[in-house]
Order: C-alpha cells, then sequence, then structure tokens
C-alpha cells in the first residue's frame, strides 16, 4: 500500500507529551516519514512550541526532507514552510484591529467586573497572539499548582467565558488551558485548518490521514473526523511512532 499523499499528525499528546520536546525516536521515524511523503503538524499551539517540541530536536535531514513539512500553528491560521535554511511565516490571518481591540477591552472589564482580574501573576494577563487573544488569569508562566487552586472547579473559566462570549457575538470564546480563555475568528478549528491546507497543498482530504489522541466528540482532534478525513486514533507518542513505521513497513 502506497504511503498517504498527506500524513497530519497533532502534536501534544500525540507526537510528543504536552509542553514536552519529542523522544529522539519519534523525531528519527518522522523524518523517515518525510522522506516518502507530505507531513503536516496541525495544533492550537503557537509556533514556538513547534519550534521548542518538534523543530528544534529533530535530527539534521536535506532541504528537500525539510522542504515537505507543513506546520499549522494556531490551528492552521497561521502557516509556516522551510525556507532558505529556516521555518518561515508564509502567511499568518491575523484578527482585524477592529476584532483585536474589541476582544482585549471586553475580556479585561469582563474579568474586572468578577473580580478575576489578579494583581500578582507569572507574567502578562493578555497576550495578542495575532490570530488570537488569551487571557490567563495568573500570566502565561504560572505555576499548575496556582492554577488548580485559583480555579479548581473551572466555574470561573466558564463564567468568564460565558460573559465575553455574550458581549463578543462575532468573534469565538472557547476555554483553553486550565485558567485561560482564547478568543479567535468563529469556526477556527483544526478542520478550518484542514481545509486551508488542502487548498495550499492541492492534495485532496480524502488522500489524506490524520492521526491524533482527541478524536471522540468533546476532542479538539474531532473536528477532523467531522470533516470526513481518515483517522487513526492514539494514546500517546509511542503508539503514533508505531503508527508510522506500520505506514513505512508497508509502503
Ligand atoms: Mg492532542
Amino acid at each position: 500500500m502506497p504511503l498517504p499523499r498527506l500524513v497530519a499528525f497533532d502534536l501534544d499528546d500525540t507526537l510528543a507529551p504536552s509542553k514536552s520536546p519529542v523522544d529522539p525516536r519519534m523525531a528519527e521515524v518522522l523524518v523517515r516519514l518525510l522522506a516518502g511523503t507530505e507531513v503536516c503538524i496541525i495544533s492550537g499551539g503557537q509556533i514556538a512550541q513547534f519550534r521548542a517540541q518538534v523543530l528544534d530536536n529533530l535530527p539534521i535531514a536535506d532541504e528537500a526532507t525539510f522542504g515537505r513539512l507543513h506546520l499549522m500553528p494556531t490551528c492552521g491560521t497561521q502557516y509556516y514552510r522551510r525556507q532558505d535554511g529556516e521555518w518561515a511565516q508564509v502567511y499568518a490571518e491575523n484578527l482585524t484591529t477592529d476584532e483585536r481591540d474589541r476582544a482585549l477591552e471586553v475580556v479585561e472589564r469582563v474579568a474586572k467586573g468578577l473580580g478575576y482580574w489578579e494583581s500578582e501573576t507569572w507574567g502578562p494577563i493578555l497576550e495578542d497572539r495575532g490570530s488570537q487573544i488569551t487571557f490567563s488569569a495568573l500570566g502565561q508562566a504560572g505555576p499548575v499548582a496556582a492554577k488548580v487552586a485559583w480555579d479548581p472547579t473551572g466555574d470561573k473559566k466558564n463564567a468568564l467565558r460565558d460573559a465575553a462570549q455574550a458581549e463578543l457575538p462575532d468573534l469565538e470564546v472557547r476555554g483553553g488551558g486550565s485558567t485561560s480563555v482564547d478568543i479567535t475568528r468563529r469556526g477556527i478549528d483544526k478542520a478550518f485548518g484542514m481545509k486551508r491546507l488542502a487548498e495550499i497543498t492541492g492534495v485532496p482530504l480524502d488522500d489524506m490521514l490524520f492521526v491524533g489522541d482527541r478524536l471522540d466528540p468533546t476532542g479538539n482532534d474531532y473536528p477532523v473526523k467531522a470533516l470526513g478525513v481518515e483517522c487513526v486514533a492514539v494514546h500517546g507518542w509511542e503508539d503514533t511512532a508505531d503508527v508510522i513505521e506500520r505506514l513505512l513497513a508497508d509502503a
């Protein structure tokens, strides 16, 4: 069986443990797969996470091999490829100035109204990620224990999300991490990114394979399955490495 024309992977808990670098075995099988077909990594995270978890840990390969890697941070609202020996941004579909300003104003006002605007934090509470505004109650670098203590039930995050969503009907307000809320345009999920990928590469969705750890109906990979792309569900990176080795052995 030939390799699929394109194999797309979720990042966290599919290629690597959450926020951690890829294992050398994973890095090695990924580059072997790249030697034979197009590969995409798609995640809700930022390019900095792609670099720290994957790109900085890949073995040296020739530029043609790296040229087959497609990177879609923030669910494909940003797109990176290899250019002149670097991982370079090809496009970013950022919020307009009006969308950004309204999102920042609303989330700050609503958080203050609810009494959730903390004075002692680990870094800034609000972050402009271009295509996304992120509110982090304790700052981007808040320790896990402090985050759990701040909102053990998730009620605060949900209250903030609901209140901000009511004032931003044209945007989408979603729970992000344990104490964070993300604001994007409506309809930005991994299905959005996969459709963009099909447009960019000319590879039809029917010729792609997607591998992810959250393909259950409440998971952040599920929209790809609902789109009709052939999917493989995995439990952790070792499982994914086995899937890649089987694809290579069968090809
Ligand atoms: Mg995942």
